[in-house]
């Protein structure tokens, strides 16, 4: 297996963590905010992480990495990882998104209780905090109320060769702004017609630090606070507060958020000033964000896919989706997988989509039990059987369930005058080289007998209906005379009267492009028509009790899942997770 990959952040923390850089924390806030004792007594060995998603949407492969990172880095390092809602948009949030996001954390593995108690927080706990750190900005002349329409403050803004223009509003006395900004909370502005913000430097380079907008009036009903606030904080304005209360450490981001860390810095520093917060404060890390081929990871695209029935819904098994990978068979070790191996860079790249099925095939390879199928079935008849074994015998055959793992126990299963092979076993007129069934040649049936294929039949058409074979005799796998007659190929069965019919959904990835969305292409032209087949398969008869969630390793054909919504005990259905080797590669 692969090596971890290069992760500066370990660096990073290692170096931290031997200068002592946490030693002396205390909580930010001053006692009685709800912040103050949010996160338990500081231990200043520990780091702590953050994993802060908006609850505004299911979460992706992208949020599988983040989520791997924050919580593995606090692991490694005996740090802390705080599972924190950035719940400070009111309009997009919901109770449904803040359960399904819990749920596929501790699906991956990880859990948000350390020092005995739940590290769970939710940045709209901290509005009066905010609202107070506002106005201590705007008492000390580092922040105004500003009048001018969006457009105009758009405008003024500059761009990266033109320095901006200060707002009219810009030097009004801190008294005026102050008063203002009371009324925006107590309702008397309406929405758009002024907004908070910080001052900093118009003329900055950096159009991050030209005034940005720190504070906004939306008359919206929040899902935690409801109707207590209409005024709400930006995102670059809130999160660094955040960080700050619950005395993160290490604020771990993607690298659109390069150009935001002067602000982070500047705000954090302004509050440590006005004795708001206390040293250390956190600091800000980017890292490049995963890109995966063959899959779109923007909210607004996939709930389009879901929205117009292109997939059968956020948890459909083509989704990039956590929920969708999980009911397609990814384990969480397998996403815990492609996180360690893509690593923590500072350089944007693309991963091939095969190396997250390579994870999942590494991690099912020693964890699921086999099985024989016959998905594109085609009937074999012995027809030397009765005068062998007597037309009513059944002849029992065992396999192990898991070749290098004895403890998995052994599967039974009969073989009978007539099996399901794959229709692809038999060829009449055999291309070069092809070793299995075909007049005149011999094979062995997995875990059975060698036979010698005499023929076929066909219908009208000319399509072969049937194999036509001879047993071999003494010649049974685990017998003395297996080895008696050596063959090249061996063929994979289940029995005609006990297999089981079920249904088997064929997935394959949902775009045939490897960038669906680049440069404003209309992604549902990258559309794969074939991303989903259904199929009836027959199966060895142990798979009638699958447990839904349960993998197998379907031998010779890939790594199959029973459906967790659809699969029931003696009615299983089953997904294919992925095939056995990279049927792409060249
Ligand atoms: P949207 O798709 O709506 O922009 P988002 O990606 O901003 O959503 P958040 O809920 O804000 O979603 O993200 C939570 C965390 O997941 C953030 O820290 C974000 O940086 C991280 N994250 C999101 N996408 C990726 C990705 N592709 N790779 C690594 N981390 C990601
Ligand atoms: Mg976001
Ligand atoms: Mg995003």
């Amino acid at each position: 297996s692969i090596a971890p990959a290069a992760n500066f952040l370990r660096n990073t923390i290692e170096r931290d963590l031997a200068a002592g850089a946490y030693a002396g924390r205390r909580w930010g806030g001053s006692p009685g905010d709800a912040a103050h004792h949010a996160a338990g007594e500081i231990d200043p060995a520990k780091i702590r992480t953050r994993f802060p998603p908006e609850p505004n949407g299911y979460l992706h492969i992208g949020h599988a990495k983040s989520i791997c990172l924050n919580f593995g880095l606090a692991r490694d390092f005996g740090g802390i990882c705080h599972m924190r809602f950035d719940d400070t948009n009111p309009e997009k949030e919901d109770q449904e998104y803040v359960d399904s996001i819990l749920d596929a954390v501790h699906w991956l593995g990880f859990d948000w209780k350390a020092d005995g108690k739940e590290q769970l927080f939710y940045a709209s706990s901290y509005f009066d905090f905010m609202y107070r750190a506002a106005e201590t900005l705007i008492e000390r002349g580092f922040a105004y109320v500003d009048q001018q329409s969006a457009e105009e403050m758009r405008t003024n803004r500059g761009t990266l060769t033109e320095a901006g223009k200060d707002s009219p509003w810009r030097n009004r006395p801190a008294a005026e702004s102050l008063a203002l900004f009371r009324e925006m909370r107590a309702g008397r502005h309406p929405e758009g017609s002024m907004v908070l913000r910080a001052k900093i430097d118009m003329a900055s380079p950096n159009i991050n630090l030209r005034d940005p907008a720190i504070y906004r009036i939306r008359f919206a009903e929040h899902h935690s606070t409801g109707n207590a606030w209409c005024i709400y904080p930006m995102y670059t304005f809130a999160h660094p507060i955040e960080d700050a209360l619950e005395r993160i450490t290490h604020s771990i981001c993607t690298l659109e958020f390069e150009d935001q860390r002067p602000f982070y810095d500047w705000l954090l520093e302004h509050l440590r000033d006005a004795g708001l917060l206390a040293d250390p404060l956190p600091k800000q890390y980017e890292f490049a964000r995963l890109n995966l081929s063959y899959i779109i990871t923007s909210k607004r695209k996939l709930k389009q896919l879901v929205d117009e029935k292109i997939v059968d819904g956020w948890d459909d098994p083509r989704m990039p989706t956590i929920v969708g990978l999980r009911r397609r068979g990814y384990t969480p070790e397998s996403l815990q997988m492609l996180a360690e191996r893509t690593g923590a860079s500072k350089h944007n790249s693309w991963i091939d989509y095969s190396v997250l099925e390579g994870c999942l095939r590494e991690d099912l390879e020693a964890k699921a039990p086999r099985a024989m199928v016959a998905l594109d079935p085609l009937k074999l008849k012995l027809t030397n059987w009765a005068e062998l074994f007597g037309a009513d015998h059944s002849e029992p055959c065992s396999a192990p369930a898991h070749p290098h793992h004895p403890e998995f126990g052994e599967r039974s299963f009969n073989l009978t005058p007539e099996i399901w092979i794959e229709r692809e076993d038999f060829e009449e007129v055999p291309p070069k080289g092809f070793r299995r069934l075909f007049p005149g040649n011999k094979a062995r049936l997995k875990y059975g007998y060698i036979i010698e294929c005499t023929g076929c039949e066909k219908d009208g058409d000319g399509r072969v209906t049937a194999v036509l074979a001879t047993i071999i005799p003494d010649t049974k796998s685990g017998t003395p005379g297996a080895d008696s007659i050596k063959v090249k190929g061996v063929i994979t069965w289940v029995s005609v009267a006990e297999a089981i019919a079920a249904e088997v959904r064929l997935y394959d990835r949902l775009f045939c492009e490897e960038q669906p969305d680049a440069g404003g292409r209309d992604f549902l032209e990258a559309l794969n028509p074939d991303s989903k087949r259904i199929i009836t398969a027959y199966l060895e008869p142990g798979l009638a009790t699958a447990k839904p969630d349960q993998r197998f390793q379907f031998e010779r054909h890939g790594y199959f899942v029973a459906d967790r919504e659809d699969s029931a005990p003696g009615k299983p259905v089953f997904n294919l997770a992925v095939g056995l080797r990279d049927s792409r590669k060249a």
